[in-house]
């Protein structure tokens, strides 16, 4: 078994995990069985309780696991089945580590970092290996080179490697060269020092692999290679891409990084077979059609914020050689200056996640706007429940209906508190999470665009449809197309005479990949560019 470390030098956002995972891709189609996973330095056990201007997105698993938003560029990228023991947190490690003092597991030792926290730490890789039987796992270590919280994660991966030989291990660190404008040049010294801070903890990587904003030349090349001690192939280019992440895989296959891997893992394999990526990347760059899409949220100006959500329409328009344009839409903006102005120019609004009472009219008010004016409309857990209030104020006229999450109060608590969440107290991984059955009507949009009748689809949500208001709903059109296999829960609403109105309390998001589109985003956006096809959007 060959295992790869990903670390990440200079600054954050440098999109390790997206290297990470372009990797995986090149090695997965050298036909190689690989294993991703992430550690994260931080202390929180996970991310479920960040709000998103902390962390970014929270992606949810099949078995309920609430994980960085690394993970899902992995399962977007790749094909690996990822669990809960694909991310780990210094949270995790320190509580595992503390339960088992207190159980007396280290009776009469003195516990510390090392090594008894970085044990936990190789067991993690030693049990991920043993779980996926993979041929390469890749484990990406969260943060910066020089971080405190990160040493004992990079003192457990130097020990780690020379536990299973050094031909077995291969240290990458991904790094930044900075263009200095009033220079005109790219400048090396950052990486130099973050590669310094490596070796002094012992670990001396075989591959940097260099971001930039401008093509690194030979000289440049030469320079770090000389003064970070990696051969000159080593040192990769990693540019900012021109249309998408989805170029990356391709990018660093032309720098030759998956044969340099292999050789360097002795890991004797063909070329990496990509045409059906190029096909991909080629729909993206140069579409037959082109669509806008409104999402409207309240993080709107955080790139990470709703990433799965983004991704997804992406692969929508690739499964319909669609471009789109995603126009990010302000839901307060819509309360100040109302749906009309925002919105009319689109064609399709959708309404994702999210929790607490701001921009929710806003959301309500663009859902009503969609449906009276056949825009196609996608909501997406409470995008799904935006729909279901919306309808209760304006078509059945319950006066005040709300979301009990927003209104305790409200006459018409049409979306309500989950049975099984009453009783719940404590805040953190006690959501209604995962994986769960659900059940299609038979006739219905979303059973056509399926295919299925029963599908699986990944949640994250504490409030409901409110079943003593089915029957009233239900009367006035409208269609409740999926609910749990024993009917109590509803999943999936739709209405017929729209060209496209579907919502669910789940998150389909979390299950897209560019080559294979979500149905429900794919319907999306068929439905979206049929609704504009005969004026000619804007690029
Ligand atoms: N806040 C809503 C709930 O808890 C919706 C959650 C979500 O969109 N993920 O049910």
């Amino acid at each position: 078994m060959k295992y790869i470390f990903v670390t990440g030098g200079v600054v954050s956002s440098l999109g390790k995990g997206l290297t990470a995972a372009a990797l995986g891709t090149l090695l997965e189609n050298r036909g190689l069985r690989i294993a991703l996973q992430k550690f994260d330095p931080y202390l929180n056990v996970d991310p479920g309780t960040m709000n998103p201007y902390q962390h970014g997105e929270v992606y949810v698993l099949d078995d309920g696991a609430e994980t960085d938003l690394d993970l899902g560029h992995y399962e977007r990228f790749t094909n690996v089945k990822l669990t809960r023991f694909n991310n780990l947190t210094s949270g995790q490690v320190y509580q595992t580590v503390l339960d088992k003092e207190r159980r007396g597991d280290y009776l009469g030792k003195t516990v510390q970092v090392i090594p008894h926290v970085t044990d936990e730490i190789q067991n993690r890789i030693y049990q991920v290996a043993e779980q996926t039987k993979a041929d390469v796992v890749i484990t990406e270590i969260g943060g910066t080179t020089g971080d405190i919280e990160g040493l004992p994660f990079l003192e457990a991966i130097r020990e780690f490697a020379l536990e299973v030989g050094y031909n077995n291990a291969l240290f990458i660190h991904v790094t930044f060269v900075p263009y200095i404008k009033a220079a005109g040049e790219l400048k090396t010294k950052p990486t130099q020092q973050s590669v310094a801070k490596l070796r002094e903890i012992g670990i001396a990587p075989h591959i940097l692999i260099c971001r930039c904003e401008r093509p690194l030349d030979k000289d440049l090349r030469q320079k770090i290679s000389m003064f970070c001690n990696v051969p000159f192939e080593a040192v990769i280019e990693e540019k900012d891409v021109d249309h998408s992440i989805y170029e990356v895989p391709l990018m660093l296959q032309r720098e030759r990084l998956d044969d340099l891997v292999c050789r360097q893992l002795h890991l004797d394999t063909g070329v990496a077979s990509m045409t059906h990526w190029q096909e991909i990347i080629r729909k993206l760059i140069a579409p037959q059609h082109r669509v806008r899409i409104g999402v409207v949220g309240k993080y709107i100006e955080l790139q990470d914020a709703y990433k799965s959500v983004y991704e997804a329409i992406i692969h929508g328009g690739v499964a319909n050689d669609c471009g789109v344009e995603i126009v990010k839409v302000d839901a307060e903006e819509i309360e100040r200056e109302g749906p009309e102005k925002v919105l009319k120019s689109l064609g399709g609004v959708l309404v994702p996640g999210g929790f607490g009472e701001r921009g929710i009219e806003g959301k309500v008010l663009a859902a009503q706007y969609a449906r009276e004016h056949k825009i196609p409309y996608l909501g997406l857990c409470l995008g799904m429940q935006i729909a279901t209030i919306e309808f209760a104020r304006n078509v059945l006229k319950l006066a005040d209906a709300h979301s009990a999450e927003f209104n305790p109060n409200t006459p018409h608590p049409v979306i309500a508190l989950l049975n099984e969440q009453r009783q719940v107290t404590k805040m953190g991984g006690t959501m209604r999470l995962g994986a769960q059955p659900c059940q299609l009507l038979v006739g219905s949009n979303a059973a056509r665009l399926y295919g299925a009748f029963v599908v699986n689809e990944r949640h994250r949500h504490r409030y409901e449809f409110n079943n003593e208001y089915r029957a009233r709903f239900e009367q006035a059109g409208f269609v409740i197309s999926g609910t749990s296999p024993d009917g109590s829960l509803v999943e999936l609403i739709e209405l017929p005479d729209h060209p496209y109105f579907m919502a669910s309390q789940f998150h389909p998001e979390f299950r897209s990949k560019p080559h294979q589109p979500h149905p429900l985003f794919k319907g999306f956006i068929a439905a979206a560019h049929a609704q504009i096809h005969q004026k000619p959007a804007k690029s």
